[in-house]
């Protein structure tokens, strides 16, 4: 009878010991989604230059919204070099 009533309660702390052992794995899990995000979201999406056809991280690239589309650029010479050719088409 008592033993029984010890073997309950063991169980109990076992069930309760492994749940938070669940828990803790969970809450590590969240954690390192949550550091992993920022990385994968931005620096590692390329783009590519129109100007000298190179692809490099949109996080180093330029940035020109022309006619509503946007485009991206290695650097301030290519950008200012489809500016001019983007003018002395139209
Ligand atoms: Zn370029």
């Amino acid at each position: 009878m008592i033993s029984g009533l010890l073997r309950f309660i063991f169980y109990i702390f076992l069930f309760y010991f492994i749940y938070q052992v669940i828990k803790l794995f969970q809450a590590a899990k969240k954690i390192k989604a949550k550091r992993k995000k920022p990385a994968t979201s931005s620096s590692q999406m390329m783009v590519k230059d129109e100007v000298c056809q190179t692809y490099l991280p949109l996080d180093e690239a330029l940035s020109l919204t022309y006619k509503g589309q946007t485009y991206y650029f290695c650097s301030e010479k290519c950008r200012q070099k489809f500016l001019t050719e983007a003018k002395s088409k139209s």
